[in-house]
């Protein structure tokens, strides 16, 4: 009955050590679900990764091991998560490749987020296809280990949408069921807004509060954040909407009944944004301190072992959804 069973698999590419975003909108769904599921894998995106950062392998390669410091200080457990690095699995490129037959250009440019990311990554007329093409790559993640759960950010649904169009157009082309549909899994903050109140907190950004900050960074990050521009003295009354310190306090604050009380309290005038500042401040340093003392502990020789096993077991179960995929093609050739 393998095949009705649940699957779970992400990924994050390893361009800087993960943030708040990252926490909220994935990681934490990883941490439950590793205890529901029994197959559960993580993948560390290099490959991806190289394909805007292509002339910086550097960057890439030295947070490989950065991010895996990441999950394993939040609590991903070596031992009910596969973590693996993508470069290490040729068969996921070999998946892509059949899959990139059944994918249109047009279609891969109307993606909103891909749209979004060549923007500002200001690629220009010189959109590389690499860059274009890692939706694709992600259908052969996804679809390589028959994934059912993808737990994600808001921004990653169009590439599920993607990936479920791909499956059904290739189990309808080759009129065989090998491959399964997968859904997102979002997290209780679908979307983190960056510090600077754009629309996302992302790496290449920079506009994030990263788990390995110090309780400084985190101090001055959320003493920079945006309110609201009409709330100049603390008797004004002020807006939660649309006011960075909220959504964060929104996504983080524990004491959800002191939080509407100081939404109404904001609201109404009366509330500084500095003593709302030093209330988030101090619980996200209460987050992040156990997190960056745990990675501190850990060593590279460590991560590197739990990389290559992960990496073992995760190729094994790609060789076999490459095998079905080969064979539901027909290009199977042996000697007669
Ligand atoms: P980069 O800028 O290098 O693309 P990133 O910060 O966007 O980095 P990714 O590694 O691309 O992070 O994202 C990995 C996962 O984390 C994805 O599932 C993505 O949806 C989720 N994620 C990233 N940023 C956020 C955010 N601000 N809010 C919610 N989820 C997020
Ligand atoms: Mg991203």
């Amino acid at each position: 009955m393998e095949h009705t069973k649940e699957i779970v698999l992400t990924g994050d590419r390893p361009t800087g050590c993960l943030h708040l975003g990252h926490y909220i909108g994935s990681l934490k769904n990883r941490i439950d679900l590793q205890n529901i599921y029994e197959k559960c894998y993580i993948m560390v995106a290099d490959t991806q990764a190289l394909s805007d950062n292509f002339n910086n392998p550097g960057k890439v390669i030295e947070n490989v091991v950065e991010i895996c410091k990441d999950y394993l200080a939040v609590g991903i457990d070596p031992l009910k998560s596969t973590i693996f690095i993508q470069s290490m699995i040729p068969e996921l490129p070999e998946l892509m490749l059949y899959y990139l037959n059944l994918v249109t250009l047009s279609r891969l440019e109307r993606n909103p987020t891909v749209k979004s990311e060549l923007q500002q990554r200001e690629f220009g007329m010189s959109v590389p296809v690499g860059f274009l093409c890692y939706p694709v790559s992600q259908i052969a993640d996804i679809t390589a280990f028959k994934a059912t759960i993808v737990p994600v950010g808001e921004d990653q649904l169009p590439m599920i949408e993607l990936s479920n169009e791909v499956v059904r157009r290739f189990n309808i082309t080759y009129n065989k069921s090998v491959l399964r549909e997968s859904r997102a899994l979002l997290g209780t903050t679908k979307r983190l807004v960056g510090i600077d109140g754009k629309s996302k907190a992302s790496k290449s950004l920079n506009n994030a509060i990263f788990l390995c900050d110090s309780d400084e960074d985190i101090h001055d990050k959320v003493y920079r954040m945006f309110t609201d521009p009409d709330h100049i003295r603390v008797s004004d009354p002020g807006k939660v909407e649309g006011n960075v310190v909220f959504a964060y306090m929104d996504a983080f604050y524990e004491d959800r009944e002191e939080l509407e009380a100081l939404k109404k309290h904001y609201q109404e005038g009366g509330l500084g944004d500095s003593s709302v500042k030093s209330l988030l401040s101090r619980s996200l340093q209460k987050l992040i301190t156990p997190i960056r003392e745990r990675r501190a502990e850990i060593t590279k020789n460590y991560v590197m072992d739990i990389l290559i096993d992960g990496t073992a077991r995760a190729r094994k179960e790609a060789a076999k959804t490459l095998g079905e995929v080969k064979e539901a093609i027909g290009i199977v050739y042996t000697r007669s």
